[in-house]
């Protein structure tokens, strides 16, 4: 059969001779192409008085509903549906089926409930596409009751309904009521499968998850790529990357969505080599860089430290969205370029896009960390005035940030307590941060004591308070407070830092030997610190002692991770080549202080994205200018 005929002018004596066949379908599939051809075949069927063939008309909207053409006929096969006067199933499951993938998918089940009432029994293909509706539309109560259904009419043995249930159970995150149906499927295909693993990837049970992609007898892309982004969701980016692996090893073509999770879970890593890798994976298999591909590649590079690359590709990204500019602006806050940041943010608003609260929270960070008060504040402002967004508590958060880094701490508490809003703790946080920069105990002594009541079990503010009042040389307060953290069995997060050799992940974790060249590595350090006491370095411990900052204080056990990264670093590269590593905590100042000399000393270029920030150490100083 050929299904191309397609010409623009069928005669309307064809459309009748093919009508009369009583063979409407295969006339409709065989010639149309476009609405008008449809509306003329529309026109001749009432004409006909064919239009009361309720076969004809059936044939009529099923066409519409499964339309090969680009627009949307569920309109038009809607108006055609009210002016018939009898309908049959077949009718009924064309337009659940078409609604229940439409923007409207409520309309399947009023369209269900007609048919019930009409006393016309579903059969087993109008259950799968009522499920879906449920599912798209969102309510997990209408799709209970569509599960009660399945069950009244008897279908609840039928594999597409099934199927259905179990996809419409795994997307509302009720995994209990998914596997109750899945284990006792007769037969369960690629489907089912996937919508388990997308479900136990939504309710954060990952490995189960992979026992079960690991178990499939046949897998499909579709099930890669819900493997690799359930990891990617759940925070385990290094297991997205390695399955990404295994899946080139079994000969495997990703798509774009994969290539997206992939190259997203590369930026969380800092994994540049990998991400490159990615990245030329895309080039090579000429993929279309969509707008959701193309601001993943934009931020990896940004946050693997490779900002010149971001802005390439940016520059050379086939279309941007609001996202893709946001990325680039965030990616140049984090490196600190804030000028930068601006003129992008700027041509942003020149080419009409219209910025969203998350390119206001890039830009503010920018103006905070390259200490452009005023510009901030204008910005601030605009957001109400020009572009009617209300400002959020990160907006805020940006402004506190702001006037705090500028040594602003009057103005900076003065705007907390006049906020519209009630202040968080992250709000807080930054001004503490601040008080902490600027060793203002005074303050952050009030700030500290509303941060401890607001979070109890949140160990920073402690440690913060802690190091406040150690700079103040109130050592008797700052030994308080880390009783006080003792006392209420706050636990710290473990300090850790990623670096990436020869495309393997290396994770060094506080307190953790388990790196099998930890011995070696260790040495390294302590010949390090040889070399840069030379150039001043005095990282003495009796300094350091009420330092301790978010990780355990130096000591000969615990040694900050950074530490061990940059020795292995050292250890691993040839001379000259820049160093990245990423690290979990704030960078405390010892390691900053250590770093900036082993970037003189052994004239290295290093890289270290902190939580907050890009520090670019070079030639003995650092990017962020002791400053962050
Ligand atoms: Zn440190
Ligand atoms: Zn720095």
């Amino acid at each position: 059969m050929n299904y191309n005929v397609g010409s623009n002018n069928i005669s309307s004596s064809s459309v009748l001779r093919t009508l009369g066949l009583k063979n409407p379908k295969l006339l409709l599939l065989q010639t149309c192409s476009n609405l008008s051809q449809l509306k003329i075949i529309h026109g001749h069927m009432i004409r006909t008085h064919l239009i009361f063939d309720v076969f004809a008309v059936s044939r009529l909207i099923s066409f519409c509903i499964e339309t090969p053409f680009k627009t949307n006929l569920l309109d038009y096969a809607s108006r055609i549906f009210s002016q018939i006067h009898n309908s049959n199933l077949f009718i009924y499951n064309a337009m659940i089926r078409g609604y229940s993938g439409s923007e409207y998918p409520n309309q399947s089940f009023n369209f269900y409930i007609q048919l019930r009432r009409l006393g016309i029994s579903p059969d087993n293909l109008t259950f799968p596409f009522l499920v879906k509706s449920c599912t798209h539309y969102g309510s997990l109560a209408m799709g209970v009751q569509a599960h009660s259904q399945v069950i009244k009419h008897g279908f609840e043995p039928d594999v597409y309904a099934q199927n259905s249930l179990v996809h419409m159970y795994a997307t509302f995150g009720d995994i209990k009521a998914a596997t109750h149906i899945f284990w006792r499927m007769s037969y369960v295909d690629v489907v089912s499968w996937t919508s388990m693993i997308a479900g136990y990837g939504k309710c954060g049970d990952i490995e189960c998850a992979r026992r079960l992609f690991d178990k499939m007898p046949e897998k499909n892309l579709v099930t890669w790529s819900t493997m690799i982004s359930g990891y990617a969701r759940n925070n385990r980016f290094d297991k997205a990357v390695e399955l990404f692996r295994v899946l080139q090893s079994e000969g495997v073509q990703a798509n774009e969505a994969v290539m997206a999770s992939v190259i997203s879970s590369c930026a969380h890593l800092g994994a540049l080599e990998q991400g490159e890798r990615a990245h030329d994976y895309v080039v090579r298999n000429k993929m279309t860089v969509n707008l959701i591909l193309g601001t993943a590649l934009v931020e990896m590079y940004a946050r693997c430290g490779s900002i010149q690359k971001a802005i390439q590709v940016f520059e050379e990204l086939p279309e941007r969205d609001t996202l893709s500019w946001t990325a680039l602006i965030a990616g140049l806050a984090m490196h600190g370029y804030a000028k930068k940041a601006l003129k992008y943010f700027s041509e942003m608003v020149k080419t009409g896009l219209t910025p969203r609260d998350i390119t206001f929270t890039a830009v503010l960070s920018a103006c905070s960390h390259g200490g452009l008060v005023e510009r901030g504040f204008e910005i601030f402002e605009s957001m109400k005035r020009e572009y009617g967004l209300e400002p959020r508590l990160e907006h805020y958060g940006c402004i506190v940030d702001l006037l705090g880094r500028a040594g602003k701490l009057q103005e900076a508490e003065k705007f907390v307590l006049d906020m519209p809003v009630t202040p968080n703790a992250p709000v807080w946080g930054a001004l503490l941060g601040a008080c902490r920069i600027h060793r203002n105990a005074e303050i952050g002594e009030r700030v500290g004591n509303i941060l401890i009541q607001l979070q109890p079990e949140h160990s920073g503010y402690y440690v913060l308070l802690s190091n406040i009042y150690s700079r103040a040389n109130q050592w008797e307060s700052a030994t308080k407070m880390r009783q006080l953290m003792k006392e209420k069995g706050v636990k710290k997060p473990p300090g850790y830092s990623l670096i990436e050799i020869d495309g393997k992940i290396h994770n060094f974790t506080i307190g953790d030997k388990s790196h099998p060249e930890i011995e070696k590595i260790e040495r390294m350090w302590d010949e390090i610190v040889r070399k840069i006491r030379v150039a001043g370095y005095t990282g003495n411990i009796a300094d350091a002692l009420f330092d301790i900052d978010e990780e355990e204080r130096e000591s000969a056990l615990h040694r900050h991770s950074e530490k061990l990264a940059i020795a292995y670093g050292i250890m691993r590269t040839k001379a000259r080549t820049p160093i990245r590593i990423v690290k979990n905590l704030r960078v405390c100042e010892d390691c900053h202080t250590a770093t900036k000399l082993v970037s003189k000393v052994f004239e290295r270029e290093l890289i270290v994205r902190d939580r907050n920030r890009f520090h670019h150490f070079k030639e003995g100083a650092c990017s962020c200018l002791d400053y962050w």
